[in-house]
């Protein structure tokens, strides 16, 4: 049986991984936090408690524990909007931390003479304020916040490692949304306020930058992506998303639209606090080597996101 170790298990992306690994009965253990050490857990995942930001040893002893097949590292911070404000934890945990997992993973690859397959979750972010759209594996790294920063510094690790030897694969994931997105991202904090406005429990809307535009996906889509390139016959890089970008406006628009507010602009307002100090205003991506390589593509467009979402809110107890 082929062992996994899925890092962020208890996320967005590591929730519906770690799922649809242990329905096809692979052995699967998760790395988590302990404060997201949260029941009720999938029946079947083994849990290591364990914080990305340990030292790189405690790190590289899980891997030598575990003796994955498959790693996919999808823990870390997921929030732009925090990596400003701690910097130096957004390195650590974004950065550092994949390299010593990779390393580790190297080493156990020699150690046991069986290939350890790495999947690192990139970015968008990577690319910061890019002066090409869309973006494809090509497209210059430049990243303006903590998080892309710190992104970019595993991303060009794994490129690194897959030159000695291991096999990496990077994902650089558009922005990914479903009813298991936290709160603090915008989509949950709209499809949330949309279904309280329009159940009678809540009277507005306050956002920050409305004319920012993001490449939204389905995050089940990305996870079936994830699994593609790590089982592919060769590793590599692949931009993961829909190739339509929307604003945020167009978010909210939907949104209301969905429970039937056409007249919803009063029911919005704008907290310049709530602006970023950079935020890419257009990033969208080419997934062309995905589709054409791993046979990917995205099943739910951008209306079917919104609705699932508000739906899942309206249903929530
Ligand atoms: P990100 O792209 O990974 O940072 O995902 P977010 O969902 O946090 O933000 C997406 C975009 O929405 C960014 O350009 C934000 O500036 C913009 N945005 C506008 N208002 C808000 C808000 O109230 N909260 C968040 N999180 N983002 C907002």
């Amino acid at each position: 049986m082929s062992v996994a170790l899925v890092t962020g298990a208890t996320g967005q992306d590591g929730s519906y991984l770690v799922d649809r690994l242990l329905a096809e009965g692979l052995e699967v253990h998760g790395l988590v936090r302990r404060e997201d050490l949260v029941d009720p857990r999938p029946d079947g995942l083994v849990v290591h408690e364990l914080d990305l930001d340990s030292p790189p040893h405690l790190l590289a002893g899980l891997v030598e524990r575990v003796g994955p097949d498959e790693l996919y590292h999808l823990g870390g911070l997921s929030s732009v909007a925090r990596s400003w404000e701690d910097p130096l934890h957004a390195t650590r945990v974004n950065g550092l931390a994949s390299l010593a997992l990779m390393d580790a993973a190297r080493r156990l690859q020699e150690q046991r003479g069986r290939e350890v397959r790495v999947l690192q979750a990139s970015s968008a972010e990577i690319f910061g304020e890019p002066e090409v759209s869309p973006q494809d594996e090509r497209t210059a790294i430049r990243p303006v916040s903590p998080y892309g920063a710190a992104k970019a510094f595993a991303h060009h690790a794994a490129g690194v490692e897959r030159s000695r030897g291991l096999f990496t694969v990077s994902l650089i994931l558009y922005n990914h949304e479903s009813p298991r997105r936290p709160p603090t991202f915008v989509t949950r904090k709209i499809t949330s306020t949309v279904a309280a406005i329009s159940a009678g429990r809540g009277e507005r809307l306050r956002l920050g930058n409305l004319d920012a535009r993001r490449d939204w996906g389905w995050a089940p889509d990305y996870v079936d992506a994830m699994v593609r390139a790590l089982r592919h016959d060769e590793p590599g890089d692949y931009v993961v998303a829909t190739g339509a970008a929307r604003s945020v406006r167009d978010f909210v628009a939907a949104a209301f639209g969905h429970v039937g507010i056409a007249d919803w602009e009063g029911l919005v307002e704008v907290d310049p606090a709530l602006f970023r100090p950079a935020d890419p205003s257009l990033l969208v991506g080419d997934a062309t080597r995905a589709r054409e390589r791993l046979g990917w593509s995205p099943t739910v467009p951008f209306a079917g996101i919104v609705a699932r979402m508000v739906d899942a809110e309206t249903a929530r107890p």
